[in-house]
């Protein structure tokens, strides 16, 4: 069998659309930066969030004793120990246990939700042996990562502004989330305090900065993506008066809401309609987890009704949203099989669809062109907030080590997305500048990051 000429066409059609040459990558790193700095000063709602997340200083290194972390970001809740040691021991030990959501306590109440959770702390704490002792009236203390929209006015604070991620719990939105944990630990008898409430990417920063000083921006790229770093205060214009001995604050970027000069194709702009959230979150849709698979999908349901890919008939599973996963692109994408073995049974578990193999290779341009589009943009968004805190330093980032930890599944997970990534940034920087610049991977950073914000945020300091 032979690739017809309009599949042929459609594939061409995609690739130009979907491409990322230099000067789109270098406008949308330009375009970061001028919109970071928008945000930075506007109320009104121009350029980016720029969530301040109240994050003065990034642990020491200093930081000594036990401390805990939980976790609440999706179907599970995680709890981590962590046993600090100080300068030269740093973390002794570290313990955690991961408890799975039941389904019926995301759409229950918010008294349901969080007893749950104490509950989970309580009997994580009451299994610790002897030696872990607090003295009398100390409390323990946490660090709660919490990646769930809210709005923070102090490091132990925050207002749940929605649920997302399909939590629907009642009576928690327009509440302070730590003042809720607290009660439900005080209902369970529990001596502990949140200390810190910090997001996934304020944990990551925390977390990976403790073991290299050079870490300067966290990223999550997961489901869905995220960036934080170090700003100036003083470089902040809407916190005018904001006093804070350290001169500066971690941001919260919140680059999903970036959409300007992107390469959009008539698939991204359906899949964004049918979302829940149309016309927002647009960078996000284009390069993160949730959403790689799906765009291939469309693609693919197109190309079988325009052009008889897979036959005459359209496979009813082919047409379900969602159907492949970007876990399932990942797996068609290592197939290095001659007939591509691999991609024809995922092809055939998960969209019904029977394929040849000239089919399975046009389906692998797809996944290729979806993956390197969505690899390159992340890395120029990369570029645009290294551009920017370059430009106000004058010489910190490009002149001398500088690292971006990044952490989540898709970028673990997924080689090609990361080279794709890494080449975009490189050929962005040039020679000289990218070799001063580092991307690390830095797995499950935001627990012990969340724990060494409540040692560095401790009330018994
Ligand atoms: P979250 O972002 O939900 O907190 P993770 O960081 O673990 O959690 O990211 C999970 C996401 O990572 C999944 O939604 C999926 O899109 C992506 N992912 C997981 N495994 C793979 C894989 N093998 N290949 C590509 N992407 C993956």
């Amino acid at each position: 069998s032979k690739v017809s000429i309009e599949q042929k066409r459609l594939l061409t059609k995609l690739k130009q659309e979907c491409a990322t040459p230099l000067p789109l990558l270098q406008h949308v790193a330009d375009t970061m930066s001028s919109e970071m700095r928008a945000g930075l000063s506007s109320v009104d709602g121009s350029g980016l969030p720029m969530i301040p997340t109240y994050v003065h200083t990034l642990p020491t290194g200093n930081e000594k004793g036990l401390f805990y972390a939980l976790d609440l970001g999706g179907t599970n809740f995680r709890v981590l120990r962590v046993e600090l040691g100080g300068k030269d021991d740093r973390v002794i030990s570290t313990h955690f246990e991961q408890v799975s959501i039941p389904h019926d306590l995301m759409i229950a109440t918010s008294e349901e939700l969080f007893d749950f959770i104490a509950l989970g702390l309580a009997k994580f704490v009451a299994k610790e042996d002897g030696k872990f002792h607090f003295p009398p009236g100390r409390k323990r203390e946490i660090g709660f990562t919490f990646s769930f929209p809210v709005k923070q006015t102090s490091i132990d604070s925050g207002i749940l502004i929605k649920w997302t991620k399909g939590f629907a719990v009642s009576g928690t939105v327009g509440r302070d989330v730590v003042v809720c944990l607290n009660e439900a630990m005080e209902r369970q008898r529990l001596d502990m305090r949140v200390s810190a409430l910090v997001n996934d990417t304020v944990g990551t920063l925390a977390g990976a900065e403790y073991y290299d000083n050079d870490v300067k921006v966290a990223v999550i790229l997961g489901t869905g993506t995220n960036a934080c770093y170090v700003e100036q205060i003083s470089s902040i214009p809407k916190l005018q008066g904001h006093v804070s001995s350290s001169g500066k604050m971690i941001i919260s970027t919140e680059w999903g809401a970036f959409s300007n000069g992107l390469p959009l194709t008539v698939f991204d702009r359906e899949m964004d309609a049918a979302s829940i959230n149309p016309g927002q979150q647009i960078f996000e849709k284009t390069i993160s987890g949730m959403y790689l698979g799906e765009i291939a999908r469309r693609v693919l349901l197109n190309m079988a009704q325009e052009d008889d890919l897979f036959g005459s008939s359209v496979s009813q599973k082919l047409s379900t949203p969602f159907i492949l996963g970007t876990p399932d692109l990942c797996a068609m994408h290592q197939d290095d099989s001659g007939d591509l073995q691999i991609v024809g049974s995922l092809l055939y578990d998960k969209a019904g669809v029977e394929s040849n193999l000239t089919e399975r290779k046009a389906v692998l341009e797809v996944c290729d062109t979806i993956v390197k589009r969505g690899g390159s943009l992340a890395g120029a968004g990369i570029v645009g907030i290294l551009q920017k805190m370059e430009e106000d330093s004058k010489g910190d980032i490009f002149g001398k080590r500088s690292v971006v930890a990044i952490d989540g599944g898709l970028y673990e997970n997924y080689p090609q997305y990361r080279t794709y990534l890494q080449d975009s940034v490189k050929e962005l920087l040039g020679t000289e500048k990218s070799n001063n610049v580092v991307i690390e991977h830095s797995k499950d950073g935001s627990g012990i990051g969340g724990a060494l914000l409540a040692a560095s945020n401790s009330m018994y300091k």
